[in-house]
């Protein structure tokens, strides 16, 4: 495993960038010793892998300091916002393990507040209302290389600015005939600095607040100042707002009387290779039928990635792998995978399954004949104890561990060659059957009954170990195969060409009557196992008594790694 840039970072002096500012605030008892984080999600999509970061980031902030953080909707938005998202945004988050302080905060909650502090930056002339349209703002905004132009309005009467900016909470005024813009700096270099938008108008029904307000304000007017109500003390986001910082600062000093300041870090957001992660995007997915649904689980969503049959300790675990940077970054999806690999190794139990089967007879086997072979579970886990299957004379092998003619590296069936049926006998293959099409139905084997575990024959070596399942016993189910959704590495990185043109058409392969094992009558959805030498699987929520479904998470090796290819 290659070493993560935090890992590094974290030997060379034991923290990580935020970690270390933290630990100097509170070595100078910055804000009384206070360490108060918060998430504030905006509720207009599911939440992805990036989003987990974040939450393992800050919740797990909290947890090393003895500190608090909040979940916080960031819901300034209603056209794009639902309640179905809120419950889901709460519903992941505690998922991964963690849990907020106190209650879910909104920042719909502050918007008495913060209209209130708006009329005051008014009357201290430092808001006012532009009647300007919106494309006439932008372009008087400029480029950052010029001073932006002055809007007429911008030194218009308090008086003014205050009636106008009353008559537009009061649902006087259309969406777009104006809005309240904070009065700072034309000329400045930063382009968030030339007198930014407030307040819009927006007739439009909130999730929470229904029709109390038609005036909405904007993420940089109600962000930092959320954070401010909520005593949060360290505002870790990702690095686009890094250049909103001054802004951020600036709001704050008209208004906070103390010295008490939440203070905003940026860190680099987590781009995965092979995956979009835009909510707009993931959303377009679902919309447009590419996926089904958000928990899908070929989406990068927390719910798909459940589904799909991660743990929440796997995600945790590539989150702090990762760690924190600085500067953006790709990290290879492969990682990812390799982290649920890892976890379960160590706890799904292994089971047989033929995903695609070929019957077995043994000739020289009792018909009528079960033996009851113990298992043991995990082989990882000494405590996962072991189980019994039924051997019997015919049984199930994966077509492609048959070949008619194999190649001398081939150390699987056939003609003359001899396996191990893992945890039951050797066989030797004596003869096959064939349909009018060539195509293989049924194998001959003789079986060495003195090489069953304890017999004299047990410690004879064969090359190759097969899994088996005894048709008498085999269950049925359906498998749904998963591979990348996109078949390019950064699928939203082309200007001239639409990411869905990435999709892969083959990510979702289903096969039907699977056999398995028949331990597994009694697996429930949310059951995780190993299938031995084909892989980690769930059973998925779609199964149905006497027929189950199962995911597979992930192969047992990661088939796009070069070495494996
Ligand atoms: P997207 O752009 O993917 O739709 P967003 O940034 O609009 O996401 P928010 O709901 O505003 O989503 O984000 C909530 C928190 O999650 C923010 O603090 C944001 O910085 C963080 N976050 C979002 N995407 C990532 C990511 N890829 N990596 C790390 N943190 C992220
Ligand atoms: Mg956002």
């Amino acid at each position: 495993m290659p070493e993560s840039e935090n890992e590094k970072s974290r030997k060379l002096s034991g923290l990580n960038f935020i970690e270390a500012i933290i630990e100097e605030d509170l070595y100078n008892n910055k804000n009384q010793g206070r360490v108060h984080l918060r998430f504030p999600p905006e509720p207009n999509g599911y939440l992805h892998i990036g989003h987990a970061k974040s939450i393992c980031l800050n919740f797990g902030l909290a947890k090393t300091y003895n500190g608090l953080c909040n979940l916080r909707f960031d819901d300034t938005n209603p056209e794009k916002e639902d309640v179905e998202y809120v419950d889901s945004i709460m519903e992941d988050i505690r998922w991964l393990g963690f849990e907020w302080y106190d209650k879910a905060y909104y920042a719909s909650d502050y918007f008495e507040q913060l209209y209130q502090w708006a009329e005051k930056l008014i009357t201290a002339g430092k808001a006012y209302v532009d009647e300007q349209p919106q494309e006439m703002i932008s372009e008087q905004r400029g480029v950052p290389t010029r001073p932006g132009t002055e809007s007429p309005f911008r030194n218009r009467p308090v008086e003014e600015s205050l009636d106008l900016f009353r008559r537009m909470r009061a649902g006087e005024f259309t969406n777009g005939a104006m809005v309240l813009r904070a009065k700072i700096d034309m000329a400045s270099p930063n382009m968030h600095m030339r007198d930014p938008i407030m307040y819009r108008i927006l007739h439009h029904h909130h999730h929470r607040t229904g029709d109390n307000w038609c005036i909405y304000p904007m993420y940089d007017w109600a962000h930092g100042q959320s954070d401010f109500i909520e005593g949060i003390t360290h505002s870790v986001c990702t690095l686009e707002f890094e250049i909103h910082r001054p802004l951020y600062d600036w709001f704050l000093d008209q208004l906070a009387e103390g010295s008490y300041r939440p203070r905003q870090i940026e860190f680099a957001r987590l781009n995965l290779s092979y995956t979009v992660m835009s909510k707009r995007k993931l959303l377009e997915l679902v919309n447009e039928g590419h996926v089904n649904g958000w928990d899908d689980p070929r989406m990068p969503t927390i719910s798909g990635l459940r589904r799909r049959g991660y743990t929440p300790l796997s995600i945790r675990n590539f989150a702090d792998r990762i760690g924190v940077a600085k500067r953006d970054n790709v990290i290879d999806v492969g990682l990812l995978e390799f982290s649920v690999r890892e976890h379960l190794n160590q706890v799904a139990p292994r089971v047989f399954a033929v995903l695609d089967p070929l019957k077995v007879i043994i000739t020289n086997y009792p018909e009528g004949k079960v033996e009851e072979m113990e298992l043991q579970n995990n082989p990882e886990d000494p405590d996962a104890g072991s189980r019994k299957v039924a051997f019997s004379r015919e049984i199930y092998i994966e077509r492609d561990d048959f070949l008619e003619e194999p190649p001398k590296k081939f150390f699987r069936l056939g003609p003359g060659r001899e396996v191990r049926l893992k945890g039951a006998y050797i066989v030797k293959c004596e003869g096959f059957e064939k349909d009018e099409n060539g195509r293989i139905t049924e194998i001959y084997c003789t079986y060495d009954p003195s090489t069953k575990s304890g017999g004299s024959g047990a410690g004879r070596k064969v090359k190759g170990t097969l899994h088996w399942v005894s048709v008498a016993h085999a269950i049925e189910a359906e498998v749904r195969l998963y591979d990348r959704l996109f078949l390019d590495e950064d699928p939203a990185g082309h200007e001239d060409k639409d990411f869905k043109s990435f999709i892969n058409p083959d990510s979702l392969k289903i096969l039907q009557h699977c056999k398995l094992e028949q331990s597994l009558e009694t697996a429930t959805a949310g059951g995780q196992f190993q299938l031995q030498r084909l892989g980690y699987f769930c059973v998925d929520k779609d199964s149905r008594e006497k027929q189950l479904v199962f995911n597979r998470t992930v192969p047992l090796r990661d088939p796009w790694s070069k070495k494996n290819r």
